[in-house]
Formats: C-alpha cells, sequence, structure tokens
C-alpha cells in the first residue's frame, strides 16, 4: 500500500525547488496515489521531446518544454500568497538532463501545470476566441451559449491522449508521461464548472448589451472559485483530498472507457456552475469583482494572464473573516466536483496499463 499520510506539499518524495504547488498538481497528486500499480513503476530515463506535434496543433510562441529534474533552488516562496504558476522556489533546466530518471507518477505531477503556461497563449484558433479570453481559453473551456459551441477543450484532451499514445509506442516512455500530464490538465478542466461553462442565461441576458461587464463579472467569479480551490488544497483541506482519492480509486476499478464517459462528465459539471456562480455573487459581490478593477479589456495579454494577477486581492475577500463560515456551501459542493475529477483521472491512469504492454 502507498503511503497516503502525505498532502502534497509535505510529502519527502517531492523536493520543495518544485513548490509551490498548484491545484492542477494537488488534483493529479491525489488521483495517482490512489493507483498502485501506477506507484510502483519503475524511474524511467529522462528524453528529449519526439518530434511528433502536428501542423494541426501549433504550440504558443512562447513555450519552452522545461526539465524540472535538473534545477537550481534560491528561494522560498510564500505558498499561500502565490499566484504565478511559472514562479517556483527553483529554475529548470532548459535542456533534457543526461542520464537521470524520474517515477512516471511524478512527472503526471510536476508536468500537470505545463498546459496553463505558454503552449497555448498568443495562437490565433478561432475568430470566436476573445469569448474564452483569448486562445488558451479556447483550449481549457467548452460551452454553449447562444445557440453556438465555444472552445476545444475536449479535443485538447483527445490530441494530448494521441500524443502520449504515440510517444509510449515510439519507446519514449518520459515523454508518454509527459504528454498524459497534459492530457488530464484538459481533463481536470472539463470537470471544473467554470470551464464547462460561463454564464447563467439570465446574466447573459441581461447584460448582452454591454459585453465587457458581463467579461468581468464571469472572469471574477472564475477566478474567485480558482483561489478558493487553491488555496483549501494548500491548507491541507481533508474533504479535497478523500474526494479525489475516492473518486480515483473507483475510476481505476471500473474498468471503463474515458471517452465514452466524456459527455456526462462535462454534463455534469455544467450542472453545477448555476449554483457557485449565485452563491459568488450573493457572497462576494462587488467587493469580489472589484478585485479585477486592474483587467483591461484592450491589454495584448491573454485574459487568464490578467485575471491571475488579480488572483491576491481576490483572496482576501473570500477568505475574509465573515465569510469563512459561509464557505461550507462550496466546500461540499466542491468535494463532490473533485470525486468526479478523481474518477475521470483514475479511469485515465488505469487505462494507460494495456497501452504500455
Ligand atoms: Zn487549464
Amino acid at each position: 500500500m502507498q503511503n497516503l499520510d502525505y498532502y502534497l506539499h509535505d510529502d519527502p518524495r517531492l523536493p520543495l525547488a518544485w513548490a509551490p504547488w498548484f491545484s492542477h498538481e494537488y488534483i493529479t497528486y491525489f488521483s495517482v496515489q490512489a493507483i498502485n500499480r501506477l506507484m510502483t513503476l519503475p524511474q524511467v530515463q529522462v528524453k528529449a521531446a519526439p518530434n511528433l506535434n502536428s501542423k494541426n496543433w501549433p504550440i504558443g510562441p512562447k513555450h519552452i518544454d522545461l526539465y524540472k529534474e535538473s534545477y537550481r533552488e534560491y528561494r522560498r516562496l510564500d505558498p499561500l500568497w502565490s499566484f504565478d504558476y511559472e514562479q517556483r522556489n527553483a529554475e529548470y533546466s532548459l535542456e533534457p538532463p543526461a542520464h537521470k530518471t524520474i517515477e512516471p507518477w511524478k512527472v503526471l505531477v510536476i508536468y500537470s501545470t505545463e498546459p496553463d503556461l505558454h503552449p497555448d497563449c498568443d495562437l490565433y484558433l478561432h475568430k470566436n476566441q476573445k469569448i474564452t479570453g483569448g486562445s488558451h481559453g479556447w483550449r481549457h473551456m467548452q460551452f454553449r451559449a447562444l445557440g453556438m459551441k465555444f472552445g476545444i477543450a475536449s479535443e485538447s484532451f483527445h490530441v494530448h491522449m494521441n500524443l502520449a499514445r504515440m510517444a509510449f509506442e515510439s519507446g519514449n516512455d518520459y515523454w508518454g508521461w509527459r504528454y498524459l500530464a497534459r492530457c488530464a490538465h484538459y481533463l481536470a478542466d472539463l470537470g471544473n464548472p467554470f470551464h464547462a461553462k460561463a454564464v447563467p442565461g439570465w446574466l447573459l441576458i441581461k447584460k448582452l448589451l454591454s459585453p465587457q461587464k458581463l467579461f468581468k463579472i464571469v472572469s471574477s467569479v472564475h477566478q474567485g472559485y480558482e483561489v478558493y480551490v487553491e488555496r483549501r488544497f494548500r491548507e491541507g483541506f481533508p474533504a479535497f483530498k478523500k474526494a479525489l482519492l475516492d473518486g480515483a480509486r473507483e475510476g481505476q476499478a471500473a474498468c471503463r472507457d474515458v471517452t465514452s464517459e466524456l459527455n456526462a462528465y462535462i454534463r455534469k459539471a455544467t450542472k453545477q456552475h448555476n449554483l457557485i456562480f449565485h452563491f459568488f455573487l450573493d457572497q462576494f459581490g462587488h467587493d469580489l469583482i472589484d478585485a479585477f478593477n486592474q483587467m483591461d479589456p484592450n491589454s495584448h495579454l491573454d485574459a487568464a494572464t490578467q485575471t491571475n494577477m488579480c488572483s491576491k486581492d481576490a483572496a482576501k475577500v473570500v477568505f475574509r473573516d465573515p465569510n469563512l463560515r459561509a464557505l461550507d456551501f462550496l466546500d461540499r459542493i466542491t468535494a463532490e466536483i473533485l470525486f468526479d475529477v478523481g474518477q475521470m483521472l483514475g479511469i485515465l491512469f488505469d487505462g494507460i496499463f494495456p497501452l504500455k504492454k
């Protein structure tokens, strides 16, 4: 049995050079801990990326494949007030380090935030991508509004599933796991209500004529929720750990196919959106939206980058003392959401074994 006493940030098997940790890393961490045969796989050799990227899936111009297996630690950031995925306690190698090996589960954890860096930014993918805040949001979200479909997160998931498969087949297991880490990121995004739906119908109609205001409200509530979830993880909240472990255990035992479960999973996430959205509006209202006053609709920056810069102020509103008791509601609904996410990751990670034989 694996040691399930840890909560990621206190796991001695993971150096502080990789911290501070973010939500996607916690989600992946607990999901892999539940799968014994994944945790006991032998180390793989770190290698350079295989040349698999198809023309149909352009990569953002600023993206660089960093190798976290080789690092130079030079600071200790405060996890509770760290919001930028790029800022960590160490600098990482730009080249694949020679003669290094790493456990597959660690690869899954430490590369699960990679899709939120630059691979999906600064691209022209679709004429409607502005609705999702740019090309990044386009690849990480998927919802319907006004009879149209916006975003391609499920395609992002499938593309990376294929990349992982091709890397394993070509004998590059290291990159097989790295692509699977990215694949798991998009799968987790699809279970996040704010990635599966943008805005409650009534609000869309009310603000149809002031799209910039609407965009700001939607971004504030979405980011407010992300900040809340991440803070809970960093505090070591037991209910989130349990939800993910239970979900992943159930997923791996189910012998189900992740692709055929996808639509029901997204639909379920969609249904939880209004409840959370209304909670944020009722509970925090203008205080939260004002935390995002720095956002500039004409900025050249991706919306995700801009909202991240407001996270600190949003955290101060959400975790203000008088608000703390009301968070019970969010805790319960989020544990349900994380159970479903854990379950899908359990199915995904378990499904990799037939492929590796
Ligand atoms: Zn994402």
